[in-house]
């Protein structure tokens, strides 16, 4: 049995699967690609991984469905393209790529499904037609649509909201609602945003009464989650910064639609620090993957790192921290090392029903207490290996999804993600045919020790000599 803290009653709850075929249906908000995901995004991302790996050897490979989204069209990608000069499929598609590569370098499980935004825009307009055929939503004089917080009065459950910020009235509206003139209240938010001058081409046609435009971001999950999952979800999670309003609005807007409860369970995991500071650009310390991986940090440290502390209380994250990370998991290569030394007999599995490794998963099926299982493992790793087999080893070993193979070696040069950047315009450049902003690039690329190396449909970057 595999209890977890539920942020909706604020209490460990059991998790099982509510449907009949025993499927568990599980859905993570997943990235905005318009850059390169940072470690605190990947800590939130890695402990649904663990949660997924827990998930499947608790109720069995193929009993876990799994989705995460992609958003691909918003303020952020729109600027971004609109900045680089380039069509914003190909933006997203870029960063899309480099998720997944550096999500296959933690070492995470692809989820099932991974809908995109912009691959999806009919599920949503459903949804928005629904939702103002019931009256939960209005159209605004521009042509946007916004929800009526004021028809769902269970608003604000998830988060309090409603003791803490709703009081305020509308003078407490969310950041970002620039256009509350166009609202009837001003908490009320989008689901459907009339295209401005600068969207450009990205565009689509909308719901029934409004103008062209884009689904607002909240209305993506819940649109896409029910087109997957069905209107009720077993489990929802995602990092402690989108409780509110993200979640709190796809609660409403799937409710209001459906009329049943949208997730049985939410599970929200704690921020990430760096040196003791929230991450932000302007201080620095808004570590990406590739950076590290270019301080000579391999990715399975970070991932050792990124799970270490409990997902429900903040880490402080360090370099120091990556230190100890490399070396607790070369405690266990060494471990793992020891017991497969040893004569096939003594790695049989044990007959016993209770292996020494019950404690760790315990730990982990207890509100997925990292710091306690690890605890367990490293005590298990201090003595000889008698009781323990190879096999149950490498189990628990998989669910943590610790890579224990020896280490990369240190890579001499990891491509900075402006050097990408650069490359990526340059490429564009090209393939319009202006050679004339190609050249510049590529002459930016080369001030900055890269060579770019064109082949007919791609090209590599490698540092120069
Ligand atoms: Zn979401």
């Amino acid at each position: 049995m595999i209890r977890l803290h539920d942020s909706l009653t604020r209490s460990p709850r059991e998790l099982a699967p509510a449907q009949p075929d025993g499927v568990f249906r599980f859905y993570n908000c997943g990235p905005t690609v318009y850059a390169a995901a940072h470690i605190g995004n990947f800590r939130t991302f890695l402990v649904n991984d663990l949660l997924r790996r827990l998930l499947e050897l608790e109720f069995g490979p193929g009993r876990v469905l799994h989705v995460r989204n992609i958003t691909d069209v918003d303020d952020k990608t729109i600027r971004r393209a609109r900045e680089e000069g380039r069509p914003l499929g190909d933006v997203t598609r870029q960063w899309t790529e480099k998720f997944h590569a550096d999500c296959a370098a933690l070492n995470m499980l692809p989820p099932h499904h991974e809908p995109r935004a912009t691959g999806r825009i009919a599920d949503q307009v459903d949804m928005i037609n629904s939702l103002l055929a019931k009256g939960h939503a209005y159209t605004a004089s521009d042509g946007s649509v916004y929800f009526k917080i004021s028809s769902f009065p269970d608003y604000g459950a998830l988060s309090r909201v409603r003791e803490r910020e709703l009081k305020r009235g509308v003078s407490g509206a969310p950041a970002g609602a620039a256009d509350a003139d166009e609202k009837e209240d001003g908490t009320d938010f989008a689901l459907w945003k009339a295209a401005k001058p600068d969207d450009g081409p990205n565009r689509w046609s909308g719901p029934r009464g409004a103008a062209e435009g884009r689904p607002g971001w909240h209305i993506e999950c819940s649109a896409m989650s029910r087109a997957l999952l069905g209107p009720t979800l077993d489990l929802h999670t995602g990092g402690v910064d989108l409780l509110f309003p993200h979640h709190e609005n796809e609660i409403a807007q799937s409710q209001c639609c459906n009329g049943v409860t949208f997730s049985r369970h939410w599970y929200h995991s704690e921020h990430l620090l760096v040196d003791g500071r929230k991450m932000s650009k302007s201080l620095g310390n808004l570590y990406t993957l590739d950076q590290l991986r270019g301080m000579g940090h391999p990715p399975a440290v970070l991932r050792y790192a990124l799970l270490a502390g409990h997902p429900r209380k903040q880490l402080n994250f360090t370099l120091g921290s990556l230190h100890a990370a490399g070396k607790a998991l070369a405690t266990l290569r060494n471990y793992r090392a020891r017991l497969a030394e040893r004569p096939a007999a003594a790695n049989a599995p044990a007959a016993a029903e209770r292996t020494p490794f019950d404690a760790v998963l315990g730990h982990l099926r207890d509100d997925l207490n990292t710091p306690a299982a690890l605890g367990a493992l490293f005590t298990i790793a201090a003595e000889k290996p008698a009781s323990a087999s190879l096999g149950e080893f490498d189990r628990v070993i998989g669910v943590f999804g610790f890579d224990l193979s020896e280490p990369e070696p240190r890579q001499a040069a990891a491509i900075p993600d402006e050097i990408r950047r650069l490359a990526g315009l340059r490429w564009a450049a090209k393939q319009s045919k202006n050679f004339a902003e190609a050249d510049r690039l590529r002459a930016e690329i080369a001030a900055a020790g890269w060579t770019m190396l064109d082949a007919k449909a791609d090209y590599t970057l490698v540092p120069k000599k």
